[in-house]
């Protein structure tokens, strides 16, 4: 059988992300992992056809990663040739101003997006590497950027500002621009089209490692908790989410950290890290099981961001009717759903305990059925996002 296929590229500092997705059916064809490039010893997991192919060999660059990824396809399957790829879509962090949905990538949007740097400075190097790599390699099919920000470009300017200077906010184009846009709109949609409704006011929850709330009515954003960067809202892995920003000051001054290493504290060595030592949620979960007052204390502090948030976004939305979890967290993790939504009755928030244990494959209900907002779990799939852009504007 023929199928179409998007070659769906993740390109990080050092690794390199891909999936081949059939966009019709949802089906990840090969998917794989090049992680540690640049370093004495790479590492290449690439999966297909439930073989799984590993190696460790030197990566020296992207490119080098990337055309091994091709040469084991063509070793080991699909046969890239035949496997009927229409597109590669490039996952992009930073789209700023400019982006407002998928684009087909041309040596104009290459500089557009190297132009937002400064707004990207973690992730927008390394989407490129992807992207200058990939149509080196791929030069006969279209590539498209999906950009992180997109579905938050038409957010309300209320929602969007920050009540800074506004000469400078203008001078260096700060203001709030969100991310995880794609798995937000993707969860949305698909929680429109599982409750038959497109005049919906929702939260979705996309509780990963990095984690994000949004606030979405009849489809579009209306307020979300990332910022200028992925830095600012939730409690994350390793991000403090919200903090005050003296802290900076503070640091700055009292402790004379350099500006560099305040970034990489807030970045790196904060959230649920910092709070107990733990990014991994279920880490976490095990040493509060175990009695660690501080993993107990960093469940406390997530579950208390996440409940402020829920409140936040119902009052702004004027209304609740679904509150959605997703992501890693999210979608595994039934006490944090639980703790989340405590005390939230008074908003019409009731789980039912037992459907909320309960794991079910796809969009699964676990409020009450007297519960007037209903909570829903909805597996998130960034790739099958992308790829579906991709065939929107190709
Ligand atoms: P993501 O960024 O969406 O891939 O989510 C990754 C995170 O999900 C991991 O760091 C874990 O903290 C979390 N996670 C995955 N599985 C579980 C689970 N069964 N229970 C709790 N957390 C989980």
């Amino acid at each position: 059988m023929t199928h179409r296929t998007v070659l769906v590229i993740n390109s990080g500092s050092s690794s390199i992300k891909y999936q081949l997705v059939d966009p019709d059916t949802g089906e990840a064809l090969a998917s794989g992992l090049v992680e540690r490039i640049g370093e004495g010893r790479g590492s290449l997991t690439h999966n297909y056809d439930g073989k799984k192919v590993t190696e460790d060999d030197p990566v020296p660059n992207h490119g080098a990663g990337l055309r091994r990824v091709i040469e084991l396809c063509n070793e080991v399957g699909p046969n890239l040739s035949e496997a009927g790829i229409v597109a590669v879509g490039h996952r992009v962090v930073q789209g700023g101003a400019y982006f407002d949905s998928a684009t087909v990538i041309d040596d104009d949007v290459v500089e557009r997006i190297t132009e937002l740097i400064p707004l990207g400075p973690l992730h927008n190097p390394a989407n490129l590497k992807g992207i200058e790599v990939a149509r080196e390699l791929l030069p006969d099919v279209p590539h498209v950027a999906v950009f992180d920000t997109a579905f938050f470009r038409g957010l309300p300017k209320a929602a969007a500002t920050y009540a800074l200077d506004r000469e400078i906010a203008r001078k260096y184009q700060i203001r709030r621009y969100g991310a995880h846009g794609t798995s937000h709109q993707f969860v949305s949609r698909l929680v429109s089209d599982h409750l038959g409704r497109n005049d919906l006011k929702q939260i979705v929850l996309h509780l990963g490692n990095g984690a994000s709330a949004s606030a979405v009515v009849a489809g579009h954003a209306v307020d979300t908790s990332m910022g200028l960067t992925p830095l600012e809202g939730l409690v994350m892995g390793t991000r403090t989410g919200d903090i005050d920003p003296a802290v900076v000051f503070h640091l700055r001054r009292v402790a004379g950290f350099e500006i560099d290493k305040i970034d990489d504290i807030f970045n790196k060595r904060s959230g649920l890290k910092g709070l107990c030592g733990h990014n991994d949620m279920r880490e976490v979960q095990a040493a509060a099981d175990a009695g660690d007052p501080e993993a107990v204390l960093a469940l406390e502090v997530y579950a208390h961001r996440l409940r402020k948030y829920i409140g936040a976004y119902a009052a702004v939305m004027g209304g609740l009717d679904v509150l959605t979890f997703t992501a890693g967290v999210g979608e595994n993790d039934h006490r944090i759903r639980s703790a989340a939504c405590e005390g939230l009755e008074f908003l019409g928030i009731t789980l039912d305990p037992v459907r909320n244990e309960t794991r079910v494959a796809g969009p699964h209900r676990i409020s009450a059925d007297d519960s007037r907002v209903t909570v829903l779990v909805v597996p998130t799939n960034e790739e099958l996002a992308i790829a579906r852009q991709c065939l929107e504007v190709i």
